[in-house]
């Protein structure tokens, strides 16, 4: 009998005012009970429109099906034939703009809560399946066509997950002491727990594939070296986007100035989120997040963790942040403020170089620019100062130009990201081939995964041509 109801099933939630003073994850997953019944009010649309906005294609009705009688495990099943990442999308995917804002449900009412049935399923199976905690070592079968991978952030992922399901020996090298990228080292525990995330990455790992870690390419090898000195037949790279932009506003050398990305990779991967951590970190009393977007609201809430009243400062309205919905509404209930229509000019220090203010000025929304959204433009006269002794820059990444420094023939955009074919991440670089936010810049995991997947089975054809006699 479907489940006729307008509205979802609620997730529970920890309380905002004991969640907001710790790290441990703010959204608790449906009950089975709840599963069941949310699963049931899936129509099963014989077109699924759902499907169609996944940038991976699951068969989302497939799995529901199967939640909805019951087969939890028959539903992973059917969900990790397209997507080797659920637990993580199931928590971190803008599953509103995608999956679900094409659920015919959504026209009358509340969509299916996909999102929250992608991690149901995974949690039921990470928790019930013994083999998923086992380190199964794979034994690495050098006879196997190789490709490398550059980066193991969801693209990388993605991309060594198909290809060795279709039977090549894949290697990531990753830059950092810890696999993930972002999921790693950006996404705070309290949305995304990294025992998820290595728990995900385990499985990838049990298929055979290899991580190298603290592996710099461009520096400890390069690109070219992979192809032509040791012998594989490709490289995806999918390296992100992590270097961060500044304002280029005076003050920002002062101490207590961070950019979000090394905020909160001081938080994630030097676990300044533990109880009686010793990271080097600043805890201001009075911390201002310049940004508006999802990387904004996460170094909000993770200062006012860390013990600061934090408060958001964006240079538009409420209506043009970027974040997504619920991250904006999860970090209000948990005490964090908002200044929009607000521009830092400037942060003032003290005598001993500490921040100690940040001069800001009120904007007016103007005509649309060339993103579609209406342009902030300044309004005279009325400049104003904010006390404040922390100021973590939120404005967005670009790519670090590493790997186009060091591979030949490799061709980027002015702002450095890696041109790629947006079908099969191909590049200028035969053999190359490219994905994810080092070619788009800071998009989605979601989007990355789908390029990664994408450019494995482009990968897949070149290589098999390749090994046809010419
Ligand atoms: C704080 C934060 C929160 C976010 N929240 C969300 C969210 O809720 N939902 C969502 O969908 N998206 C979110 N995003 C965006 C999403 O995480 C990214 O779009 C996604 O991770 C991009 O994947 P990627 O594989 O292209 O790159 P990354 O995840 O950046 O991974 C790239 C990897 O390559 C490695 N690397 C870089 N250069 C080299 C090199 N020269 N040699 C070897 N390795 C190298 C890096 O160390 C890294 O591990 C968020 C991003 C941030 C920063």
């Amino acid at each position: 009998m479907p489940n006729l109801s307008l509205i979802k099933n609620e997730m529970p939630v920890q309380d905002p005012l004991v969640r907001r003073n710790n790290f441990l994850e703010v959204a608790l997953g449906y009950t089975k009970a709840q599963a069941v019944d949310e699963a049931k009010r899936c129509l099963g649309c014989k077109n699924k429109p759902c499907v169609a906005d996944c940038p991976v294609n699951i068969d989302i009705p497939g799995f529901i099906g199967e939640i909805a009688a019951g087969e939890f495990e028959k539903a992973y099943e059917v969900i990790t034939r397209y997507n080797a990442l659920p637990a993580i999308c199931g928590r971190v995917c803008p599953q509103e703009t995608q999956c679900e804002g094409k659920c015919i449900r959504g026209r009358k009412g509340d969509p299916v809560a996909i999102g929250r049935l992608e991690r149901f399923a995974a949690d039921y199976h990470n928790i019930h399946d013994a083999s998923i905690n086992k380190t199964v070592v794979a034994k690495s079968d050098h006879g196997k066509l190789q490709v490398a991978v550059v980066g193991s952030g969801p693209s990388g992922l993605a991309c060594a997950g198909s290809l060795a399901q279709k039977g090549y020996g894949v290697t990531i090298f990753e830059a950092l002491h810890i696999e993930g990228g972002v999921l790693s080292y950006g996404i705070p525990e309290f949305r995304l727990p990294k025992a998820i995330v290595q728990k995900e990455i385990q499985g990838l790992k049990n298929m055979g594939v290899e991580i190298a870690v603290n592996t710099v390419i461009g520096k400890t090898l390069t690109v070219d070296e992979l192809l032509d000195s040791y012998g594989y037949k490709a490289v995806f790279i999918g390296s992100g986007a992590g270097l961060p932009k500044f304002m280029n506003i005076p003050g920002e050398n002062l101490n207590g100035v961070y950019s979000a990305n090394e905020f909160l990779t001081r938080i994630n991967l030097m676990k300044a989120y533990t109880e009686g951590s010793t990271t080097p970190i600043y805890r201001g009393k009075k911390a201002a997040v310049v940004g508006g977007g999802n990387v904004a609201m996460d170094a909000a809430r993770c200062a006012r963790r860390l013990g600061a009243e934090v408060t958001i400062v964006y240079r538009r309205t409420e209506k043009e942040l970027p974040a997504r919905l619920e991250e904006v509404e999860h970090a209000k209930e948990e005490g964090i403020a908002f200044m929009f229509l607000t521009n830092p000019l400037g942060i003032g220090g003290n005598d001993k170089g500490w921040v100690e203010s940040l001069r800001c000025q009120k904007m007016v929304l103007s005509e649309a620019d060339e993103s579609g959204r209406a342009r902030p433009v300044p309004l005279e006269g009325s400049e104003f100062v904010v006390e404040t002794d922390c100021v973590i820059m939120s404005i967005g990444t670009s790519p670090n130009p590493l790997i186009k420094s060091t591979t030949k023939g490799l061709d980027v955009q002015k702002w450095g990201g890696i041109i790629a074919d947006e079908k099969t991440g191909k590049t200028s670089r035969e053999g190359v081939y490219a994905g994810g936010d080092a070619v788009t810049g800071a998009a989605t995991v979601i989007l990355a995964m789908g390029a990664g997947k994408n450019a494995a089975a482009a990968i897949d054809e070149y290589i098999k041509k390749e090994k046809q006699p010419r």
